[in-house]
């Protein structure tokens, strides 16, 4: 396994449309530099603990998303640094999001999360709910943020068509949204085992991990 190796082969495959997040979580800072050194300059993690000290302690040129879920009492922390939150699923999450951003006299990038799996365990909000939440008045007094789009993950199944299915939704969600939304630039799907078919519905960003690094212990 060499992580630059797998860097490069994986820009290239994804071309110009197709944005790369290498997702380091449980990856020690030596990976993460190799990939850098490789060129790689965006890293997702799911943990703000684990971001924030990685940001403390990496080049600063390094983009840092959260693709997680973010419990709101620790946006704080991530909220100086952080260039895209992944998992927003709720109006009192992006209230929290819009009052940190503000504090650090930033704007912080974000995207709904939908929730298109089959497993009770994802998180994430009906096409519905989206809707109402970019709809309301409230939502359209935050200036500290700005959602750029929407991520989900599929169900874990060796079954195509189920994961196919789930991602053309997503997109027909995306596409929908957008027309009132034209800010929208990003639909976020696609990891390590299912991203080829992601980027065949449409994805313009993908999560990879394990393909890049390896296995991980945990998580
Ligand atoms: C861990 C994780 C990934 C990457 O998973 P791999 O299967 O290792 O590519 C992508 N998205 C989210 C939200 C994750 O938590």
């Amino acid at each position: 396994m060499e992580i630059s190796e797998n860097i490069k082969k994986h820009k290239e495959e994804l071309g110009e449309k197709v944005s790369l997040v290498a997702i380091s979580k449980t990856k020690p800072n030596s990976d993460i530099l190799e990939a850098y050194n490789a060129g790689q300059r965006v890293f997702g993690e799911n943990k703000i603990q684990e971001m924030t000290e990685k940001w403390e302690t990496l080049p600063k040129d390094i983009e840092w998303h959260m693709v997680g879920h973010v419990q709101r009492n620790k946006v704080k922390y991530m909220a100086p640094f952080v260039s895209l939150i992944h998992a927003v699923d709720s109006l009192k999450l992006l209230k929290e999001i819009n009052k940190e951003a503000e504090k650090n006299e930033r704007t912080i990038s974000c995207l709904l999360q939908i929730k298109i799996a089959e497993e009770e365990s994802k998180f994430g909000l009906d096409a519905e709910e989206a809707k109402e939440i970019l709809a309301s008045p409230e939502f359209q007094k935050l200036n500290n943020i700005q959602v750029k789009g929407l991520m989900g993950m599929a169900t874990f199944s060796d079954d195509e068509a189920i994961v196919r299915g789930e991602f053309d939704y997503l997109r027909s969600v995306y596409v929908d949204l957008k027309k009132k939304h034209p800010q929208f630039e990003v639909l976020s799907m696609g990891m390590s085992g299912d991203y080829k078919i992601a980027i065949t519905c449409g994805s313009t960003m993908v999560r990879i991990g394990s393909a890049i690094f390896g296995e991980r212990n945990y998580n």
